[in-house]
């Protein structure tokens, strides 16, 4: 590929935890985020001396079925070795993991290219490992009196994704990193909405310039954040003709900018060398029993197919497994006559709608969503009155208490504000707070009928006096319109739609506003 001088050069490194029950090398459970700290834990993981690691099954089996989903080749020995480094979050001093003989090579992912069309990003490699601890910093890494450490983390298996630095821009990171999550997830070894379940390095360079990478990257979002950061740091530092250092930079969340880690931190010799304690993975042979459930691509190809999506829309609705299966969900009695409203509804209002309230999808029924799509295909309602449907329908459940326990965080107070450690959950009459019982929420139909939603079409009297009232109010845009002045029929379109409170068919409307306007003369 032959870029242009100043060209954004990116590769990532991606780290998952896949979604075991137990942890990489020991029997403790992985699900230890609502527990208090370093209560997951037990000698192996503890790297006690003499606890002898045994390698989980399954973690291998979920590694390899992403290998296969992403078209890598598993080689035919593949080993542990031992990443040696002293550090509090690593109990034994040593990680262990994969180093010259990874479980997979190569491979590719298509993603949508700023282009617009798909382009291939290649794999270098896929590796396993075991997840460290946690640590937390009472107060800051350089004045902070200590720091805790939790293991309930150690030993989690994690698989890296490296890859190719094939990526031109931040939103290509981004559209990457969204299409292997949707892959995972559709693999069902990934749970994306654990907290902590996928970290990011990435390499940035401009073309012709040095390449830094930043570490520490927790969020998706924060993807795009960090390197768009970067792209404007560097371009700025080029333009004043300074060079770019080769470093390790770490990413503040908070402060959304990349900072210098200083350079002698990170000179670490890691003296891999193979894990004693585990055999060779000779597990080649498995991968021809693995069956690939429907991935995201070939998903939104049947969308396209069987639904009439559009392109855009069947990228959205196959984007995440939870979407696709609620879009089935809701056209699942009427496929072809609910489908291309509901693609509309869903990939477009409804999302939008719930980023603004911050809830999840989790939270609406899909028979819900069926039963607005219907009305609006009905054609009872106009289009403004559908969102203030779902509005009061998302509303009404956003306020619901989604179980009876809360979330209650361990958490300790320093100098520098509170600390969060864990969270536990306990029920709601533990905690004192009462529960707000919410009757069942209204179905649209009764929304619909509530608060008088019901369209006005064909010569609807209320559309009439509201076009006769907005002619009288509206002198100067009345003589613009008969100058032939653009906008000022637009104008009154908008009075009459604000009279009718958004419920007259706007067919209808245009229609008789251009008679009336047309019987008075200027
Ligand atoms: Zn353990």
């Amino acid at each position: 590929m032959a870029d242009a001088e100043g060209q954004v050069i990116v590769g990532l490194e991606v780290h998952c935890q896949l979604d075991t029950l137990s942890k990489l090398f020991c029997g403790c459970s992985t699900d230890y985020r609502s527990d208090g700290p370093n209560t997951h834990v037990c000698p192996i993981c503890l790297g006690l001396p003499g606890a002898m690691p045994a390698l989980n099954k399954r973690a291998i089996e979920y590694a390899m079925k992403v290998a296969k989903a992403l078209n890598c080749e598993i080689i035919s020995e593949a080993e542990f070795s031992r990443k040696n480094y002293f550090y509090p979050d690593l109990d034994k001093a040593y990680q262990i993991t994969q180093y010259d003989k990874p479980l997979a090579l190569g491979g590719y992912l298509e993603i949508e290219s700023d282009e617009g069309g798909e382009k291939k990003v290649r794999l270098t490699r896929i590796h396993v490992e075991e997840d460290p601890g946690r640590l937390v910093h009472m107060g800051n890494t350089e004045r902070g009196k200590y720091s805790l450490v939790d293991y309930n983390r150690a030993g989690i298996p994690l698989i890296e994704i490296v890859s190719e630095p094939d990526m031109r821009s931040p939103k290509e990171a981004r559209k990457f990193l969204n299409k292997l999550r949707a892959t995972l997830e559709y693999l069902s070894v990934f749970d994306s909405e654990k907290e902590g379940s996928l970290r990011v390095d990435a390499n940035i360079s401009i073309k012709g310039s040095e390449r830094v990478e930043v570490k520490n990257i927790t969020s998706y979002k924060g993807v795009e954040k960090a390197l768009t950061f970067e792209v404007t740091r560097q371009k700025n530092l080029i333009r004043r003709g300074q060079t770019i250092d080769r470093e390790t930079r770490h990413y503040l969340e908070a402060r959304g900018i990349t900072q210098s880690a200083r350079s002698k931190e990170q000179e670490h010799d890691y003296r891999y060398f193979p894990e004693p304690d585990l055999r060779p993975l000779r597990v080649k042979s498995w991968v021809d029993n693995i069956v690939l459930p429907e991935l995201p691509d070939a998903r939104r190809e049947r969308f396209i197919a069987r639904y009439g999506c559009s392109l855009s829309h069947a990228r959205t609705l196959t984007g995440e497994l939870k979407l696709a299966n609620f879009f089935e969900q809701v056209v699942a009695a009427d496929p072809q006559g609910l489908s291309p409203l509901a693609a509309t509804w869903i990939a477009d209002t409804l999302i939008g709608e719930l980023n603004y309230r911050d809830m999840s999808l989790d939270r609406v029924e899909p028979a819900a969503m069926t039963g607005l799509v219907r009305i609006l295909k009905k054609g009872t309602i106009t289009d403004k009155s559908g969102v203030e449907v779902l509005r009061v329908m998302l509303d009404q459940r956003h306020r619901k208490e989604p179980d009876n326990t809360i979330k209650v965080a361990w958490s300790l107070t320093n100098d520098e504000g509170k600390v969060t450690l864990a969270a536990e959950k306990i029920p709601v009459s533990e905690a004192g707070i009462k529960r707000t019982i919410i009757e069942a929420p209204e179905t649209p139909e009764a929304i619909v009928q509530r608060l008088a939603l019901a369209k006005h079409t064909g010569d609807d009297r209320v559309i009439t006096a509201a076009i006769q009232e907005a002619i009288a109010e509206n002198p100067k845009a009345l003589g613009d319109y008969y100058a032939g002045k653009a906008g000022a029929l637009n104008f009154l379109v908008g009075q009459v739609m604000k009279k009718t409170r958004g419920k007259a068919d706007p067919a209808d409307l245009n229609r008789m506003l251009a008679e009336a306007l047309k019987t008075r003369g200027p």
